[in-house]
């Protein structure tokens, strides 16, 4: 199988299991925790990933399948923890080593065609392959090579260079291999992210399994991103208001009568909290004691916060509903009260924020989407996203 997100792979799941969730439900009987695990130790520790990786039979085939989607399902209970961008790493690295050794990628998701003999004008071809000059060794002209072609709305969907830099006729735009092959990689990395944050949602109800499996790569991705500290990894520390997502940012800014309630107590509430607190829930039904040990944090930087933003509101939310700060500490879990102690931490449920689709349901003005929300479902994966992505950044300037 040379693309997971393939359509190879997905007419075997559909064929198969009907559906991704079925899919997924299934492979814990025909798997065990330990194979996962070790083809992404056998990735991380070989300079390059093992013949037997590389080349699967036929019967084999869905078998393998089996393990990228069961990594999958573990990377989607933290989708931008290190386990999902260990997993992310290994399988991007396998894939494109198959793709390499198949030489194909019109097998894959990118919806390439190669190129036909006399497709292209000869005069063109002369000068894109440089096909007149006598110095070029066989492998350089290889790579010159026009191989495929991709619709423009497709290309364009993934290219973020100048378009100078590429030959487009009919509607298409004409590609050497390299840059097939790179598209591929971003086309793969998209689709893997889309495919965490669609999942997220199911995370609860995943097989005992995925939880296991995700915790075994916990620990592996903690060995090996030792040496790059803990940058991306999503654990509780102060908020970065600039990463926030449109809908808070909104919220924060206070908002009219009819969407107080909404905007403050159900989705600023929930978000800050979580964001400040455990903004990579392992699982749904988390309590605030189960995180940290004294309500200092919530006193101090998440109710004025909350108040602030109540107060900006038209009218002020606190002040013709001061009972509203009992409701605050209800969604966050204490019940109804306003003086809780740690102890009644579980007393109701701590509520996780609203899913895009309800926000944009129920307070359709707060969701102002960037492009930053593109496949995203839930505003606190935007945070983890956002600084997932500082973390990236961090890390490349370092090493620069
Ligand atoms: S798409 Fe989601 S995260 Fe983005 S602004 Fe809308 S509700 Fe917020």
């Amino acid at each position: 199988m040379l693309d997971p997100f393939g359509k190879r792979a997905e007419g075997l799941i559909k064929e198969e299991f009907g559906d991704i969730i079925t899919f997924l439900e299934r492979i814990p009987s025909a798997l065990s925790i330990d194979e996962p695990v070790a083809m992404i130790q056998l990735l991380l520790e070989s300079e390059n990933p093992p013949q037997e990786l590389i080349e699967v039979d036929n019967l084999e085939e869905l078998r393998d399948l089996f393990k990228f989607y069961a990594l999958l399902g573990a990377a989607s209970i933290s989708p931008y923890g290190l386990e999902a961008e260990i997993v992310k790493r290994a399988a991007l690295r396998l894939y494109s080593e198959r793709i390499k050794a198949s030489k194909k990628l019109n097998e894959t998701m990118l919806p390439v065609t190669p190129v036909e003999k006399d497709e292209l004008p000869h005069n063109d071809l002369n000068i894109l392959e440089r096909r007149m000059d006598r110095h070029l060794s066989p492998e350089e002209k290889e790579k010159l090579e026009i191989k495929y072609r991709i619709p423009l709305k497709s290309f364009l969907n993934l290219w973020t260079g100048s378009l100078k830099e590429v030959y487009i006729r009919n509607g298409h735009a004409y590609l050497r291999w390299e840059t097939t092959l790179k598209m591929w990689e971003k086309a793969f990395e998209r689709r893997f992210e889309r495919a965490i944050n669609l999942l997220y949602d199911y995370r609860d109800e995943l097989p005992e399994f995925y939880h296991r499996l995700r915790e075994k790569l916990e620990e592996i991705a903690e060995e090996y991103f030792k040496e790059r500290g803990e940058m991306f990894k999503g654990t509780a520390s102060p908020l970065r208001f600039d990463l926030f997502p449109p809908c808070v940012k909104e919220a924060l800014k206070g908002v009219p009568a009819g969407m107080r309630n909404y905007a403050i107590t159900v989705l600023l509430t929930s978000f800050l909290s979580y964001a400040r607190i455990c903004p990579n829930p392992p699982k749904k039904d988390v309590r605030i004691k189960d995180c940290i040990n004294d309500l200092k944090i919530i006193e101090e930087e998440i109710l004025p916060v909350i108040i602030e933003a109540g107060n900006r509101c038209k009218p002020p939310l606190f002040e013709d509903q001061p009972h509203e700060i009992k409701n605050i500490w209800y969604h966050l879990g204490f019940g109804l009260t306003d003086s809780p102690t740690m102890e009644d931490s579980g007393n109701s449920t701590w509520y996780f924020p609203p899913n895009c689709d309800k926000i944009q349901t129920n307070a359709p003005q707060l969701c102002k989407p960037d492009r930053y929300c593109r496949g995203i479902k839930n505003p606190l994966s935007y945070y983890l996203k956002r600084l997932y992505l500082e973390g990236k950044k961090k890390e490349g300037e370092t090493g620069e």
